[in-house]
């Protein structure tokens, strides 16, 4: 990680910016495309079904959205057949399936009737021109100009927040959230971006990390992996006990398996950057976690002359 303090324009004294942008980003792109939750919603560009779903999934949970959102497909495929649709039907199945308030059917059925009325029968392509569907925030606008026609900006949710505060050092700003999001992001893709930033802070960079396990991408560059501090706007905290400890025993792990052994002040500065010897981080904590590796079996730790040396157990 490298910081470009002082260079290119002011904002960038503000978070830690990595020179090798492109790899960055190759990286996640990558990582998302090799393995992904499969939602149905990815799978199309159909700007009405991608509506539809960001719609439901404000208030309820995307594995309950699921359901819902093929169920509600099959009944009004089209913008065409829900604006012809009775409107108590509409809300009826809302509430039948527990979708959230009720507003957002009544919205979905007068977007549908603006879309065949206003623009006949064709989505608008831009943000901007999506906002003025009834019920379309500038989030859902932007999702749907992003995941339907590839043409939306960064999107910034609680999730590409945490992940750009961990990694980047990203302050807790919503335009500058924005002005990072946009600038990580590649030119034109909003769509894979915008989907693979989102999973990495859904499965990987939850509010308890999951770097190692989740095989983040991003831990070559990330602050808070290096430093062990995980807090983030959501997460004001340290995430739970277990959760970072965990992370640093799947660390050490990694450590030794590319050395034969290392010294236990070999091996602190390559699991944390504020390893010192006598510091919080220092040795007392790294042999508390070397002796919880050996007793599962995990690691040897062995006494070389009053110097504790630790390779993986064979
Ligand atoms: S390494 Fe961990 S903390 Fe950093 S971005 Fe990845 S999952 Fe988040």
């Amino acid at each position: 990680m490298t910081d470009v303090e002082g260079e290119g324009d002011e904002g960038d004294t503000e978070w830690t910016r990595p020179d090798d942008l492109p790899a960055v980003r190759e990286a996640l792109v990558e990582w998302y495309e090799a393995d992904h939750r499969s939602f149905p919603w990815r799978e199309t560009d159909d700007p009405y079904a991608i509506l539809v779903s960001e719609v439901m999934s404000q208030q309820t949970q995307l594995d309950r959205v699921v359901d819902a959102w093929t169920e509600f497909l099959d009944r009004w495929p089209t913008t065409a057949t829900l604006a012809a649709a009775d409107r108590a039907d509409v809300v009826g199945f809302w509430s039948d399936h527990s979708l959230g308030y009720n507003n957002r059917a009544k919205y979905l059925h007068e977007a549908a009737e603006q879309i065949e009325t206003t623009y006949d029968g064709q989505f608008p392509r831009e943000p901007a021109e999506l906002q003025e569907l009834m019920g379309v925030g500038p989030y859902t606008a932007n999702a749907v100009a992003s995941f339907a026609f590839n043409n939306g900006d960064a999107v910034v949710d609680t999730n590409v927040k945490r992940v750009t505060y961990r990694a980047f050092g990203v302050p807790d700003d919503d335009e500058t959230f924005k002005r990072v999001a946009n600038e990580l992001m590649p030119a034109s893709e909003s769509r894979v971006w915008n989907n693979a930033i989102m999973e990495l802070g859904g499965v990987a960079c939850t509010q308890t990390p999951r770097c190692d396990e989740a095989g983040c991408p991003w831990r070559e560059w990330c602050g808070a992996y290096q430093s062990g501090d995980f807090t983030a706007p959501d997460v004001p905290t340290q995430p739970s006990f277990e959760g970072s400890r965990r992370q640093f025993r799947g660390r050490v792990i990694r450590v030794l398996r590319t050395y034969d052994e290392l010294t236990i002040d070999e091996l602190g500065p390559r699991i944390r950057v504020d390893y010192t010897p006598d510091g919080e981080h220092g040795r007392d904590w790294l042999q508390g976690l070397l002796d919880d590796l050996a007793a599962d079996g995990l690691v040897q730790v062995d006494d070389q002359d009053g110097t504790t040396v630790a390779s993986l157990q064979q």
